[in-house]
């Protein structure tokens, strides 16, 4: 794979999005790919608001082994230069798909988590989020109020947070330099992203090892893997 460096000082407003393949590179396990945990577990028994007022313990039981698969796996080397290039530059801005935190956990901040995060919790009765950051299971199932806590994420059928998508959609529609990681393109909105920073006229680079839904659209493709590609895409 033949890549060129990245001067980052050339853009004023850069923006990294990811998907599972990132932290597939970490161990987490996708959703739908090979070893994809809907293969084990059927989503419309654990992942939709459905399945959660029916039985919050067998859904909480099913989150509570996300975070812990997640607290198995680190953050790669990708995730790290990441980091990095946020700390070098003043407008970095990383919008994920991913609910697990792996971002967070290699010192990113401000992440725009547009499906949630399996560390935080809702209580849909007294209408606020905390996040529940305990090293294992969720540290409590309910509220003080009495009301079954929610995990904060975006399962099927649900809404995505319109603060959120807002953020998303004037962070991609300002910036000049895009570069995806480890998305197929297939989930909505966030599909429909790398089009919003193309249109934009934002430089769009694509790493994947595997061809995505838009990979043609892209100005640059590097096919390989997240962990081997940004090192050498970001020289700091
Ligand atoms: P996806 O599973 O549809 O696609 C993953 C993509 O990553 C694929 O195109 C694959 O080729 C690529 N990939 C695999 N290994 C890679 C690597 N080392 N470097 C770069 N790319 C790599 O993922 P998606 O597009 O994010 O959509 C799946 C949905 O499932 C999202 O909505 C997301 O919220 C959710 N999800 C999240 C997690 C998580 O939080 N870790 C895990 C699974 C699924």
């Amino acid at each position: 794979m033949d890549i060129k460096a990245i001067n980052i000082k050339k853009y004023e407003r850069i923006v990294f999005f990811t998907g599972a393949g990132m932290s597939a590179e970490s161990g987490v396990p996708t959703y739908r790919g090979e070893g994809g945990i809907w293969h084990e577990y059927k989503w419309q028994e654990y992942a939709c608001q459905d399945a959660w007022e029916k039985n919050p313990e067998k859904v909480f039981d099913f989150h509570d082994l996300r975070r812990e698969e997640a607290l198995k796996c680190f953050p790669h080397k990708g995730h790290e230069i990441i980091t990095d290039v946020q700390n070098s530059h003043p407008d970095v801005s990383i919008v994920t798909q991913n609910i697990d935190g792996m971002h967070q956990r290699a010192g990113t901040e401000n992440v725009i988590e547009l499906h949630g995060s399996i560390w935080r919790v809702r209580c849909e009765n007294e209408d606020w989020i905390k996040e529940d950051l305990a090293e294992g299971p969720f540290a409590n199932r309910t509220c003080d109020c009495g009301a079954w806590l929610r995990p904060d994420i975006i399962w099927f059928s649900d809404m995505l947070n319109q603060a959120v998508l807002q953020k998303a959609d004037e962070a991609i529609s300002n910036c000049d330099l895009f570069i995806s990681i480890g998305t197929s393109g297939v989930v909505w909105p966030a599909a429909g992203y790398p089009h919003l920073a193309k249109s934009s006229g934002a430089l769009c680079i694509e790493v994947n090892p595997k061809p995505s839904e838009q990979s043609n659209m892209y100005d640059f493709v590097y096919r390989g893997k997240a962990g081997d590609a940004l090192p050498k895409l970001f020289i700091l």
